[in-house]
């Protein structure tokens, strides 16, 4: 398992924190599976959303900065977060996003699959998307959203890049992704070393004005590799493709690599160990405020300067 296996997390940024939680796990059933500070910026939270255990596919990440303002959706950035829903749940979505006031838009279909879009309260673009393969992860389920309605995981990450040449042999050559359908402006990649969370749409525009990133706009992409010996592997493999990348860094549930890909993107490989239950029990996931070591003697003034989540 010596390759790229598909998308690890994606991060965004929010604004208010309370507000970010409650949306993600009420109105659209994730699990909270951590909850932590930005390691660079600890008196900000660090939300992890996700399944049962938080497996690599499904977690979306946040960073809730409260007075940060809004960003702007441009080139040189991810753009649209695909999740994987089953068939004939849209519509069961679209009621529940019309009654909770979430902006929506109509069922519609893109490379042959159904998907209905929709925006978080800080405006971050999402698809929910009926995947043309089966999808047989296990999702996590609430008393509102049950399995046949329930969030699988990741589909596919959508890059609006001004050309999308530099990108796409980033992901051929380096990733072992290939092309496998093209509608309009929207070219598809996915790699065969996975079943799911798979697939990264690279949309090409060539006078986009660039994004900016703040609130509702995704931060970095992360690539899931099996363990750090890989991790290490591809990092040669970026460095003689000339470009700059991080050491290894420790985020305590994996370990990582970042580097800014040619099209502008912030891409970050990260790996499967040790996961989310290094430091709480699987049942109790994203119960308690954990934070890496070197803040754990600082936790009543973090815990002072962090917003009240209820
Ligand atoms: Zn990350």
């Amino acid at each position: 398992m010596e390759r790229i296996l598909g998308l690890h997390h994606i991060t965004a940024i929010a604004g208010d924190a309370r507000r970010n939680q409650d949306f993600y796990t009420k109105v659209l059933g994730l699990r909270l599976v951590k909850k932590t500070v930005n390691f660079d910026d600890p008196g900000t939270y660090h939300f992890y959303f996700g399944n049962e255990t938080g497996a690599p596919g499904t977690i979306l990440t946040f960073f809730p900065w409260e007075n940060i303002g809004a960003g702007r959706t441009g080139t040189g950035m991810a753009t649209e977060i695909g999740y994987s829903v089953p068939a004939g749940s849209l519509e069961f979505w679209k009621e529940r996003f019309t009654r909770a006031g979430v902006r929506h838009g109509e069922i519609s279909r893109r490379l042959g699959e159904q998907y209905l879009s929709f925006q978080d309260p800080d405006g971050l673009n999402i698809n929910l998307i009926v995947s043309g393969t089966e999808d047989n992860r296990a999702p996590w389920t609430t008393d509102e959203i049950s399995a046949q309605y329930a969030i699988r995981g990741f589909h596919s990450i959508t890059l609006t890049l001004r050309s999308i040449k530099p990108t796409a042999t980033i992901l051929t050559e380096i990733f072992g992704y290939h092309l496998s359908q093209q509608e309009g402006d929207r070219s598809r990649y996915v790699t065969d070393a996975v079943e799911s969370a798979s697939i990264v749409d690279l949309v090409e525009v060539p006078s986009g004005s660039a994004g900016y990133n703040a609130a509702g706009t995704n931060h970095h992409v992360a690539f899931r590799v099996k363990d750090d010996t890989i991790l290490m592997e591809f990092r040669e493999k970026i460095v003689k493709k000339g470009l700059q990348i991080t050491p290894k860094i420790d985020r305590d549930y994996f370990f990582s690599l970042y580097f800014r890909e040619p099209g502008g993107v912030l891409f970050e490989l990260a790996t499967d160990n040790p996961g989310f239950t290094r430091d709480e029990p699987l049942n109790e996931l994203g119960s308690h405020l954990k934070l890496p070591k070197q803040y754990e003697s600082s936790r009543a003034r973090i815990e002072a300067v962090l917003p009240k989540l209820d």
